[in-house]
């Protein structure tokens, strides 16, 4: 019977599954013959497309039913199996027009769990990876493929093993190459479609060898989509992914504007001090909305948001910048997707491709770097079909240039002017609370020089001047009274008074390529994070083998001289900060094969062969005399030998050595020094004892050593001459008695915890002092006498006594 049952199951499975794979392959036959019959221009709706059951309902589930005109184009030529170069405006959905070919291409190639990752999206960012994702589970969830998301900041360990299982990726370009460098499960040689959202951005000079190195490892027989409101038609970027006849589709390119007609662009020109007034005013003015500002740094992102917060707006305040841990990360940005009554502080991370809904305004505080900058910020807000926002751009004097740029790329923007007396600057109070928190003046500080710092690493010196900046009047603006020193501009300067012209422009060049990926790593790029690591180092070492030729004349800028030690730049460290350098300089490049990175170690090695001197902190007695700090004393004879030989670099096995030595006298030490404590606490407690049992002793009980200073008293022995009055008990400030007593050494007080301390009397007994010294008990007998008698009687004892003189 059982047996019956399982057969009955089987034959049912057996048959089902063919019935169901015989239908599937008609409608794939059907779906794949209509292809070649698509015109974009008639489709109306989703249906009038070949496409699957399983991927219409998922649109249709999710409101999804005319498509947008770069949707029509790019699935139409994509099912085709073309190859594509998408642009379209922002906001145009662009995110559909690929991810509905993915779904159909491998639908119609029966692709299982099995036949691993067949289709890979690349994004530049983390967030932008996430949003792709949640798109694709949305529509894509009636077909049976898996979807995985690989960004970095993740679970590494717990990806690794769910590699195998994965048909549509999703990632961004750093960890994908940690999983094809390190991942023995991750297989993509039999990828089909290959998409980068965002491309001109993933195939710029930050992820330059990230990108190479991926795109090596790919199968070249793949179908490759690109995809950005501003698209590269760069013949090189697209012989580097071996696209020689892209269909280029281009929906919008004949509008009359490249940015959203719904949304509405102004700029204003302001000096650099005002910028923060303005922001502030215009939050306060726009309380019931949402709105968007980009800064240049992470760290201005951050100054700004925690003097916000203090400052109090009356509106949700939150900040979205790179060097945030993941977690945070994500919170923020679902955070900043889910209210409608919120500012979001950000640096350019958030820049590309978010679909934040329903954005109302958003502000770029500092002028963006290119004008390609300009139309991704601005498109955050304005999308969709029925998307409207408002841009508003603030520019610097100088930067008013920019505008003709804008405009001459189809950018509608007017100037507006801000009315003054709406602008109210909380400079005292900002001033106020810089004072009163080092913290935030750090915070401050470093948001100053980061931004100096960007204007300086920007290409265009026309339009970006850090020398016509008013350095002091930003500081003051952002509430430094003493601006901060800029050391990283001195010391330009100085090595740029020396240079040739020729040479100048040799080094605009690599400022060029190192700010991109200033720009890379203050914003999103992957591989600056730990987990990542070893990614970086990859991608530190092919970028220093690249540019070994323009480094002829360059040096390592050192930005470990700077105040702001971990500043955005930090990971320009990583990434070859070159300026101009010395002669002398120059030769020890060109000497030097290959450029190592910098790590600690190396610094640490530097500084001690240049024999620099580090300051030490000496104490001193009240009496001026230095106290010796016993824990730098080194006591075992390994470490004396250690400093002796004094050997130049460091030798991490003989110093741990040296310092498991160490390590017993140190134990030692502490030991004794508890012990201390405990006798030193015991005494104490045994004086308080004493002290309320004295109350019969006017002194009380208290020792010499920690009793009252009564130096300052007559010699009791001078002023009452000596006498056996046995009732006292102390003489407290005979010197020699001091001396003794302080001579109580360590012996005496370990006694002094076995045995009970000898009686005051005792103590005075055996120190010799004469027992009569202290008189003032017997005085007090007499003054409580007189006390106690009534004036009539004092009287008759004064005339007795006065009788008995005489
Ligand atoms: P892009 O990548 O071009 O900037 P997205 O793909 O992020 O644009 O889409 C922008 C917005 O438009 C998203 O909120 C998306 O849900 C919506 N959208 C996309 N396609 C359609 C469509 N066919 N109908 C309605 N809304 C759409
Ligand atoms: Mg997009």
């Amino acid at each position: 019977m059982k047996e019956n049952t399982k057969d009955v199951k089987k034959i049912k499975l057996y048959k089902g599954k063919k019935k169901k794979t015989a239908e599937e392959d008609a409608a794939i036959q059907y779906l794949q013959a209509q292809y070649e019959k698509i015109v974009p221009d008639e489709i109306k709706t989703f249906k009038d497309l070949p496409l699957s059951q399983k991927t219409l309902k998922g649109l249709k589930d999710n409101n999804y039913n005319v498509p947008t005109e770069i949707q029509k184009q790019a699935i139409a030529y994509a099912l085709q199996g073309k190859d594509i170069l998408g642009a379209a405006k922002t906001g145009s959905g662009k995110t559909l027009a690929f991810l509905v070919p993915i779904l159909e291409i491998l639908f119609c190639k029966k692709w299982t769990r099995l036949d691993g990752v067949g289709a890979l999206v690349i994004s530049p960012t983390r967030e932008l990876a996430y949003q792709i994702y949640e798109t694709l589970r949305k529509v894509g969830r009636f077909h049976d493929f898996s979807a995985g998301l690989i960004i970095g900041g993740q679970n590494l360990k717990f990806e690794r093993k769910r590699m195998d299982q994965i048909n549509i990726l999703i990632c961004t370009p750093g960890r994908l190459l940690q999983h094809m460098d390190e991942n023995p499960l991750f297989d993509c040689s039999h990828l089909q479609i290959l998409v980068l959202d965002e491309a001109d951005r993933c195939l710029d000079m930050g992820f330059e060898p990230t990108m190479n190195a991926i795109i090596e490892n790919l199968p070249p027989e793949r179908q490759t989509l690109l995809f950005s409101a501003t698209q590269t038609k760069s013949v090189k970027d697209l012989a580097r992914l071996s696209l020689s006849f892209p269909t280029y589709v281009a929906p919008h390119e004949q509008a009359a504007t490249v940015t959203p007609e719904s949304l509405q662009q102004s700029y204003i020109v302001c000096e650099i001090d005002e910028k923060i007034g303005i922001l502030w005013s215009f939050i306060k003015n726009h309380l019931k909305q949402k709105v968007l500002v980009f800064m240049a740094t992470c760290k201005q992102v951050k100054y700004t948001y925690d003097l916000f917060c203090k400052l109090r707006p009356g509106v949700s305040l939150l900040a979205l910048y790179g060097t945030l841990h993941q977690e945070k990360r994500e919170k923020i940005y679902n955070e900043f997707c889910r209210k409608s009554n919120v500012v979001l502080f950000a640096t350019d991370l958030a820049s590309r491709g978010l679909d934040f809904p329903r954005v109302n305004w958003v502000i770029q505080m500092d002028c963006p770097e290119d004008v390609d900058t300009y139309i991704h910020r601005a498109g955050r807000t304005a999308r969709g079909i029925f998307g409207k926002g408002e841009g508003l751009l603030m520019l610097l004097p100088n930067e008013e240039k920019i505008v003709d740029d804008l405009q001459n790329r189809k950018i509608p923007i007017n100037k507006i002017s801000v009315d003054p007396s709406k602008v109210i600057a909380p400079q005292r109070k900002i001033e106020a609370l810089l004072s009163d928190n080092t913290e935030l003046k750090q915070t401050a500080q470093r948001a100053f020089v980061s931004y100096l710092k960007s204007i300086f690493l920007m290409k265009n010196k026309d339009i970006f001047n850090v020398q016509l900046l008013d350095t002091d009047a930003y500081a003051r603006s952002l509430g430094l009274i003493v601006p901060p020193r800029i050391r990283f501009l001195y010391k330009y300067q100085k090595n740029h008074t020396s240079k040739q012209p020729e040479e100048t422009e040799n080094n605009n060049d690599v400022v060029e390529k190192l700010k991109a990926n200033v720009i890379n790593n203050d914003t999103a790029f992957e591989e600056s994070e730990s987990e990542d690591q070893k990614v970086d180092d990859q991608v530190q070492e092919t970028k220093n083998s690249k540019s070994q030729k323009s480094k002829k004349d360059l040096i390592k800028f050192d930005f470990h001289n700077d105040d702001s030690d971990e500043d955005d730049f930090l990971q320009v460290k990583k990434t070859d900060v070159d300026v101009e350098t010395s002669p002398l300089q120059e030769e020890k490049t060109k000497s030097k094969k290959k450029a190592k990175p910098i790590t600690k170690a190396a610094v640490a090695k530097k500084i001690l062969k240049r024999k620099i001197k580090v300051n030490t902190k000496v104490k001193f007695t009240e009496e001026g005399e230095a106290i010796a700090d016993e824990k730098k004393d080194v006591k075992s004879e390994l470490a004396k030998q250690f400093i002796n030989e004094n050997v130049g670099g460091i030798d991490i096995e003989k110093a741990k050595e040296v310092l498991r030595e160490e390590d017993k006298y140190d134990k030692i030490r502490f030991r004794e020094k508890v012990k201390a404590k405990h006798r030193e606490h015991k005494r104490k407690l045994k004086n308080k004892k004493k002290e309320e049992e004295g109350d019969k002793d006017d002194f009380g009980s208290q020792s010499e050593s920690d009793g009252p200073d009564l130096s300052w008293l007559p010699d009791p022995d001078k002023v009452y001459g000596k006498n056996n009055n046995s009732d006292v008990e102390l003489d407290s400030n005979d010197d020699s008695n001091r001396s003794n007593t302080q001579s109580d050494d360590e012996h005496s007080e370990e006694e002094d915890e076995k045995y009970h301390r000898p009686t005051k009397r005792k103590l005075v007994e055996s120190r010799g002092i004469p027992q009569e010294s202290v008189a003032p008990r017997k005085m007090k007998k007499v003054q409580d006498l007189s006390a106690s008698l009534s004036v009539q009687e004092a009287e008759a004892l004064a005339m007795q006594l006065l009788r008995n003189k005489s």
